[in-house]
């Protein structure tokens, strides 16, 4: 008999008819001999309507943020809480025990950063109380509370972190996400048609390509997974018959695997390495330049000092070479931080006597992700080669081992995935 932790997504949890279709995967996992912990999202798109009625509830722009953040949070938990208690209600209603429970209930302990509160630590003795007493667990995600017992929340798409959270503090066989697509694929299958599902990926490339953009897993609860090597299984609440896509590390096979686990990693073992795994991108980018900055040392901390005391995370950075003792200077930031970051780069640029300032929230990342990049040459050729062939300008570029970067213009995304996808033979198994 196996611990697993099973998490169902919003869309998988939308209504009454998908929540007993969920029923039936928990015991379907009960039949085969399992324990379950189930981690369930609100209902639909119950957090986006949330977050509206809260705008709509605030009208002075001068109301304290900080104040509104702990009550935001209180506001966005009661969405799981309604799944929790629904999906317990048809589980006793088909004869099972079950018992369900907000975060703050289970003792779910976060830091105090309202509405991105980080998981401290996870009481588990009233879990293990109830599967030994052959209940199913139903908590909560997205959810906590601090020291002081305030609801706090982890941040969108949280329930995914919750779930690695909870299959780690349990040392469960394995985490089970389950959502609205058949597993992860080499890239967005709702953009690319002949996206191709892959049976496996390491916690490192699943972590770029969340990262970078791919909203099938929220990046931290890769980070958990990798911390705490918890496998994590991506699979269809749809389609029961998928396998999904294992991430993992080589060694986690030395865990105790489910059925599932067994064809995965026997098919992993004889694969050969791609040259690349998958293309992520992401619509939340914006680019400031400052122009005409002099080339002396101590400017790159000039120009980003102010920005990161406001706390806007910089992503890509770019410095010119200088011609006549004068520069450019480039950053990337979060579309949402722009006009704040245009704001800060405006005023610095009079401080340092640069030219001016220009920006651009038209453009979209593109990255190709693998680990097979490590052992060869030639990759980023190739993926320049293949967007330059549909005339599309390459405006930055950054690249790490297992990963290539560039910012784009954001009418040129569906086109550029498309041919990446193509040029990297990516829908050959
Ligand atoms: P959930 O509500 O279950 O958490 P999400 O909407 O957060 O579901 O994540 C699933 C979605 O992620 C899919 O519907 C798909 O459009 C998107 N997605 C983006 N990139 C990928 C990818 N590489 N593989 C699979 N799905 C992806
Ligand atoms: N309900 C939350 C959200 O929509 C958390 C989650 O679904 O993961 O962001
Ligand atoms: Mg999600």
């Amino acid at each position: 008999m196996a611990l697993i932790v099973q998490k169902f997504g919003g869309t998988s949890v939308a209504n009454i008819e998908y929540l007993n279709n969920v029923a039936d995967r928990i015991l379907l996992a009960r039949e085969n001999g399992h324990q379950v912990v189930v981690v369930v999202s609100a209902m639909g798109k119950e957090t986006d309507r949330l977050v509206e009625l809260a705008k709509e509830a605030v009208t002075s722009s001068s109301t304290r943020r900080d104040l509104l953040r702990r009550e935001t949070d209180v506001l966005l938990s009661t969405g799981e809480q309604v799944t929790i208690a629904l999906l317990s209600m048809i589980l006793i209603n088909r004869g099972q025990k079950a018992k369900s429970y907000t975060g703050s209930q289970i003792r779910i302990v976060t830091d105090s950063s309202h509405t991105r509160a980080r998981i401290q630590e996870i009481q588990t003795d009233k879990i293990l109380h109830d599967l030994e007493g052959g209940s199913i667990v139903v908590v909560a995600g997205f959810q906590g509370a601090d020291a002081e017992g305030n609801i706090t929340t982890i941040g969108r798409g949280g329930s995914d972190t919750s779930a690695v959270a909870l299959a780690a503090a349990l040392d469960a066989t394995e985490c089970q996400i389950h959502t609205d697509v058949d597993g992860v694929y080499t890239t967005d299958p709702r953009m690319v048609e002949e996206a191709r599902c892959l049976s496996r990926l390491t916690f490192e490339e699943m972590l770029e390509l969340a990262s970078l953009g791919s909203g099938v897993l929220a990046p931290r609860a890769v980070e958990f997974a990798s911390k705490y090597n918890v496998p994590i299984r991506v699979l269809s609440s749809f389609n029961a018959e998928a396998p999904g896509t294992l991430i993992a590390n080589e060694s986690s096979q030395d865990k105790k695997p489910s059925q599932k686990s067994d064809r995965n990693s026997k098919e992993a073992g004889t694969m050969e390495q791609p040259l690349i795994s998958g293309i992520a991108f992401s619509k939340d980018e914006a680019k400031l330049t400052v122009l005409g900055v002099r080339d002396v040392p101590g400017i790159a901390s000039k120009i980003l000092g102010p920005i990161s005391d406001a706390n806007i995370e910089v992503d890509m950075i770019v410095q010119n070479v200088a011609a006549d003792m004068s520069t450019d200077f480039t950053c990337t930031v979060s579309r949402s931080d722009y006009e704040q970051a245009m704001e800060i780069l405006t005023g610095v640029s009079k401080e340092i006597g640069a030219r001016e300032v220009t920006g651009d929230n038209n453009i979209v990342k593109l990255s190709i992700v693998g680990v097979g990049m490590r052992s060869h040459a030639g990759v980023a050729t190739r993926m320049f080669r293949a967007l330059s062939d549909e005339s599309i300008n390459i405006q930055m570029i950054s690249t790490s081992e297992i990963k290539i970067s560039v910012v784009i213009e954001q009418k040129y995304l569906e086109l550029a995935v498309r041919s990446l996808h193509t040029a990297f033979e990516l829908e050959e198994n």
